[in-house]
Parts: C-alpha cells; structure tokens; sequence
C-alpha cells in the first residue's frame, strides 16, 4: 500500500544517501550459470540473498548493499540473461555496456571448468573498451588442482584472473580485497557535476522513434561534438549540442547500432531503459502520438519517477495526429497521466522536425526545478500557513501536529516533514501539491517523507 512506499522511502533517507546511492557501484556480468548469483551472495556475506526464479536467470538487476574491511559499496548482478542462444550474443554485449555505463568497476565472471566461449570473447572485446577497471573471475575453481586451468582466461586481454569458488568460499576474500584495491572511495560522477555536460536519457518503448529523434537531434546540431573540455566521455553515450548547449545523451550506443534480435528483446529493451534511466539526471520519454498510450508507456514513465530522475513527456509522430487522435489523446491525458500532470509534455516529430527545438528548454526547466532547493525559513512559513487552513485529519481520535519541515534532498527534491503521528496518504498527496502551487518543481517528481516524533 502507499504507507509501505512511504516508510521504505524513510527508511531509504535515513541513510542519507543522494539518489544514485552514494556508493560506488561493482557489477558483476557473465554468461548464465558461470556463478553469478552465488559469487554475489558470497560477496554479501549471506545477509541478503539474490532470488532467483529458474537456476541460471536472475528475474532483474538488482542492487545490493555491501561491506568489506570497513567499506561499504553496491553490488549489481546484471543478471537478466536472454537464455534463447541466438539472442546471447546481443544480450551479452548489452550487459557489458550497460555495465560500463553504470558501474565503476566491472567484475566479469568466467567458468573456469568450461573455459572461454565465444560469448565470454564477445564480451571481452566490449569490456576492453571499458574506462572502468575489470576483474577476471575464474569461477568454481574448487580446488588448487583446478587453478592450473585459469590461465586460458589471460586470453581474455582483461589481465589476471582471480580464481575463486563462490560455492565453497575458496579465494573469495582474496578477491573482495582486490575489489576493494581496484574501486574508487566515491561513485563516479554520474550526475555531471558542475563542469561536464547534463545526462539525459532518451526512453520509450520499441518504435516509438528514439533511434529516428537521436538522429535528428545529432542532424539539428551545429557543431559534431566529439569532446567537451575537461570530460571524458563514455563510449556508450553520446554528446549532442542543442540550443547552444551540448548534453550528454547517456547509453545510446544501442540506438546507434540499432541492435535488436528477433526474440526476447522486450525484456532485455526494460533493462537498457532502466540503466538508461540510473545513468541519467533527466529523461524525455517518448511516447507514440499517433496510437494509444499503452501500459508501457506507463511504466516507463514509472520507472522515471521511482529512480527520482527529471521527465520530459515527448509526444513523437505528432505529424500523423489528426484532429479525432487529439481528441482522444486529451482524454488519456487527463485519465492516465494525472499522477504527472507536473511533467512538461511537448508535441514533436522526430520525422519532420517538427518542435524539436522545444526540447532542450524543456530539458532545461525539469532540471531547474530537480536541483532546487528552498529554504527551511520559507519552508516553514508556508507550511503554517497550510496546516492553519488544512490542518492534518484526525486519527484514532488524534489529530497529528506536523512540528516541522525541510528540503533534505535536491535532485530529487525531498521534503522531509516532522509530525507527532501518521499523516494520512491523501493529506501528504495535499501538502506536495501544496508544495508544488507554492514552489513550482515543474518537470521533477518530488518525495514527501514523514517523520514521527513522539
Ligand atoms: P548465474 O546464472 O551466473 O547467476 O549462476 P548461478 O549462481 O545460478 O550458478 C549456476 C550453477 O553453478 C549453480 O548450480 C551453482 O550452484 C553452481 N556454482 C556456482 N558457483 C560454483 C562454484 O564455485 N563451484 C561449483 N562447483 N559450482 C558452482
Ligand atoms: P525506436 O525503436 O524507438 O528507436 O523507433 P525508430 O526510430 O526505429 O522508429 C520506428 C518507426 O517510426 C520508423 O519507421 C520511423 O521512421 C517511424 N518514425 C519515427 N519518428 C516518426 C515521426 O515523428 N513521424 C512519423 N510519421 N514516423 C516516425
């Protein structure tokens, strides 16, 4: 129910941890059944364990928290494998991207009893190409009898393999420690900094014109941009300069080439929405003007508001939107996207050009209104205000006294509420409407997390 979303958020905050996490991120990426999955729950030390549904798929990628020597990092099992062979090779290839995009530093898990594959090799040549720095496991090395066959994995270009037994245990600690040596003390920065470009990620289902709007975008520029001063730029992403600003289109390598297999993409396509997403601070999803809004589009533009990121809502094809479409789009607009009335949404055409140039102003304001912060004096000023006028309703024959409030968090902005008892959901959906009306956070979801003081 919405109180469980509200106290797990609460619980989330209190680690004062900024969106994105605040710690550095290992990925761990490897063909099925190599050992993933128990190489991550031994590296969690059994405190969390990774579900799995069918042995050699792991249902998502999932982000675990983890402690070693004192240091705490994430650990992502990228899991998500397409078990359909003739999809691997693409499936594989994606991980590892997506990895890259993602992570700082990349452990790739090899059976050391089957050797190297052609799909480990596959994986290999993207990982080559990867800034961050990659650990080659050896995996169910159960004895030191087995260690002699490790040394074909050197053939991987990736330097030295770790031999381990994630089963067993065996070299596990030796490996953390090479984990430990090899990731940095803070995430990289993911989200730009003050310096480098802004990271946006250009989402939406299958055809609704992604790899048609890169393009144009990458056509409307003035200038090819291969490099901006003082960053580095991912192999996997791409700088666009628009409206006299260049922004970094996050993990387009795959719109780029274009890659799709016959079968199993969906799921795969969810995956690379997602990391698109982590590894952006605002997304334009596109949606399909011309048909109906579906429960992709809708979950897509979920996706977006649980991960805290920015959204511009781009209707695509704008160009074969007649006047009975407009009709009909009003009304889904007014039924399904109410929970976003506060995103902007333009009418473009990725085919025509047409509005495109309304993006980057739009791109602009979402992230305006992500990074902003208000004051606890103004805070606290208009929340008198509204609690005289609508004062929280009564519970169980008491009524809750909101004490206090602040702005916790920019990107997203958090407001953090000190009450003596619950607040209903209804009420907290009041007071971040409130909010909004008085502070504007057009184009960034915002998180209202209540504190109880007794
Ligand atoms: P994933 O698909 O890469 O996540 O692989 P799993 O973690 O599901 O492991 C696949 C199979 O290999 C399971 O049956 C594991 O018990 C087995 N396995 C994993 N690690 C080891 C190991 O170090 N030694 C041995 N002998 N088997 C292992
Ligand atoms: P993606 O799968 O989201 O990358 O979509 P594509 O860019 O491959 O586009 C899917 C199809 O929609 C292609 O046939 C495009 O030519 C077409 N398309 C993309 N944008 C537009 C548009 O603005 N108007 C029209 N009429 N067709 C478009």
């Amino acid at each position: 129910t919405d109180w469980a979303d509200y106290d797990q958020l609460d619980e989330e905050f209190d680690e004062d941890s900024e969106a994105g996490g605040g710690r550095p991120v290992l990925a761990v990426v490897g063909r099925p059944n190599v050992g993933k999955s128990t190489l991550v729950n031994r590296l969690l030390g059994s405190r969390q364990a990774v579900v799995k549904d069918t042995p050699g798929v792991t249902r998502d990628r999932v982000s675990y928290d983890a402690v070693w020597s004192g240091r705490a990092f994430s650990v992502v099992d990228t899991g998500g494998w397409d078990p359909d062979a003739d999809g691997m090779y693409a499936s594989v290839t994606s991980q590892a991207e997506m990895a890259m995009s993602t992570a700082d530093a990349i452990l790739f898990v090899v059976d050391a009893n089957v050797g190297v594959s052609g799909t480990d090799e596959a994986a290999a040549r993207v990982l080559r190409r990867s800034k961050r720095p990659v650990i080659v496991v050896a995996n169910k090395v159960d004895s030191q009898g087995a260690e002699a066959g490790t040394a074909e994995l050197w053939s991987l270009g990736l330097g030295e393999p770790h031999p381990v037994s994630a089963l067993h245990g065996r070299g596990s600690g030796d490996l953390l420690d090479e984990v430990l040596r090899v990731l940095p003390d803070t995430p990289r920065e993911r989200f730009g900094g003050a310096a480098g470009p802004r990271r946006v990620a250009l989402v939406g289902k299958p055809n609704v014109g992604k790899s048609s709007m890169l393009n144009r975008l990458v056509g409307e520029q003035r200038a090819v941009v291969d490099e901006v001063a003082g960053t580095t730029v991912d192999p996997v992403d791409s700088l666009v300069e628009l409206d006299d600003e260049v922004w970094r289109f996050v993990d387009t390598a795959g719109l780029r080439k274009r890659v799709k297999t016959a079968d199993g993409t969906e799921y795969y396509a969810s995956l690379r929405t997602k990391a698109a997403i982590e590894a952006a601070e605002v997304a334009i999803v596109l949606i399909d003007g011309s048909n109906p809004l579906t429960e992709q589009d809708l979950r897509i533009i979920s996706m977006v508001i649980e991960a805290g990121r920015a959204l511009v809502i781009a209707y695509n094809k704008w160009d074969m939107v007649d006047d009975e479409r407009r009709r009909s789009l009003e009304k889904e607009i007014d039924r399904d996207l109410v929970r976003v009335r506060w995103a902007e949404r333009v009418n473009v055409s990725a085919l025509t050009g047409r509005a495109v140039a309304k993006l980057a102003p739009a791109l602009r304001g979402a992230l305006e209104s992500w990074d902003q912060r208000v004051s606890t004096g103004q805070i606290n000023s208009w929340l008198s205000d509204i609690v005289a006028a609508h004062p929280p309703p009564v519970r169980g024959g008491k009524q809750p006294k909101i004490m206090f409030a602040t702005q916790a968090h920019s990107r997203p902005p958090t407001l953090v509420l000190f009450s003596s008892g619950f607040l209903e959901a209804g009420y907290r959906r009041f007071l971040e409407r409130k909010f909004r009306e008085a502070f504007g956070f057009t184009g960034s979801p915002v998180r209202v997390v209540v504190r109880v003081r007794e």
